[in-house]
């Protein structure tokens, strides 16, 4: 399958689940991930070196750098226990997305 149409059906998928859930099943950071991927490829943007940070513990993207540069993942508080992906698919594969 085309990977624009892999990540069109993939963002429909996991913008109807959450809106049928009372709230969101899937992480909101994930669905954001997957809109700016669809607008990448279509803009036709080289993503091939991008990289993803989650955390190892939670899996969550929402990791932010303090002035230390410290790697913070805002979810579960834990300090630089990042694990990175070669891209959203090694993402999901691995975090069961
Ligand atoms: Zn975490």
């Amino acid at each position: 399958m085309e990977r624009l149409e892999y990540l069109k059906i993939e963002y429909k998928h996991i913008t109807e689940v959450n809106r049928r859930s009372p709230f969101p099943l899937v992480d909101t950071e994930y669905v954001e991930m997957v809109k700016q991927e669809i607008i990448n490829v279509m803009e036709k943007i080289n993503y091939d070196n991008e990289t993803i940070h989650a955390c190892k513990h939670c899996k969550s993207l929402y990791i932010k750098v303090d002035d230390d540069g410290n790697d913070i993942c805002h979810r579960c508080g834990s300090i630089n226990e990042i694990v990175e992906y070669k891209d959203i698919f090694e993402y999901k594969d691995k975090c069961n997305k």
